[in-house]
């Protein structure tokens, strides 16, 4: 079926990107920043905090946010950290400049998150992931983190597996992240409809490669990043172009109209994709 033959390509992607040899992950297009996210040896919370910090903003915006506080703080430690308080990281987070578009809720968030970290896993966020742990066991993890949702768990668990190379005892619950862009691809490939829900989509792609549906996730974000734009998707450069159903369908403008300006739309469902993140 070619819908298969759809799925073995974005696995194919997916497998190259996931048996790489460990690099340094981009995720804001800022060295310095980076290099605290790529930390997990001495800065494993900067990991974490970025990750809940990635909701209804640019990723690499997101991203940014532990840096900028390191910046303000001179330190990014566990200790540094907690003798914040709620209102000091508010504080933090919008003078000079506000950090993020939903600031009040954020510091909390971000609050909350280093006084789990410090009290349920001893100030070591690491200990999250470093037991090799069932995957829906690290997604639960991440899950009682608060604001943190089903999305952002389920990306954060594919970025440590696929960009950091943590192996877990299997990759079952890592599931596609439903960001904009990959709604936008599985819909013009024809894999979910064009107005496909975020749980049709990601039971969709559970249901084409149960044993690692996150594995797609890459892929078809990198896709419609590159080429499959909301507005004249570049299909000539697109390597799914022999196979997806856009490029020779003849209602291809409605197509791209309902696939993407209707997209558009939803760009800021609950949490955005971690540009740096799938990155
Ligand atoms: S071939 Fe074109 S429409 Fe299809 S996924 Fe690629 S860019 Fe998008």
């Amino acid at each position: 079926m070619y819908e298969n033959r759809i799925r073995d390509r974005l696995v194919e992607h997916g497998e190259v990107l996931f048996k790489a040899p460990h690099k340094f992950a981009h995720f804001t297009k800022h060295d310095a920043a980076d290099c605290l996210l790529n930390d997990l040896a001495h800065h494993p919370h900067a990991f974490v905090l970025a990750s809940i910090m990635d909701q209804q903003i640019k990723a690499e915006r997101a991203w940014l946010i532990p840096f900028l506080l390191k910046e303000k703080l001179g330190s990014f430690t566990m200790d540094t950290l907690l003798n914040q308080s709620e209102p000091d990281v508010r504080r933090l987070m919008t003078e000079p400049e506000c950090l993020h578009r939903f600031v009040d809720r954020m510091a909390g968030f971000f609050f909350r998150a280093v006084q789990r970290i410090a009290h349920q896993y001893n100030s070591d966020a690491s200990l999250i992931w470093n037991d090799r742990p069932s995957s829906a066991t690290v997604v639960y993890r991440f899950l009682e983190f608060d604001g943190v949702g089903p999305k952002i768990a389920s990306m954060a668990a594919n970025i440590l597996a696929r960009d950091f190379k943590v192996e877990f005892s299997d990759y079952f619950s890592i599931d596609i992240s439903a960001d904009v862009h990959v709604r936008r691809v599985f819909g013009r490939l024809g894999l979910t409809s064009p107005d496909a829900s975020v749980d049709q989509l990601i039971f969709r792609a559970r249901g084409l490669h149960p044993e690692f549906p996150g594995l797609m996730d890459f892929p078809a974000w990198e896709i419609g990043r590159n080429w499959c734009r909301p507005k004249n998707p570049e299909c000539g450069k697109c390597y799914m172009n022999d196979l997806c159903r856009l490029p020779t369908n003849g209602t291809a403008n409605q197509l791209v109209q309902r696939t993407g300006a209707s997209r558009s739309a939803q760009s800021e469902i609950p949490t955005s994709s971690a540009a740096g993140s799938r990155r």
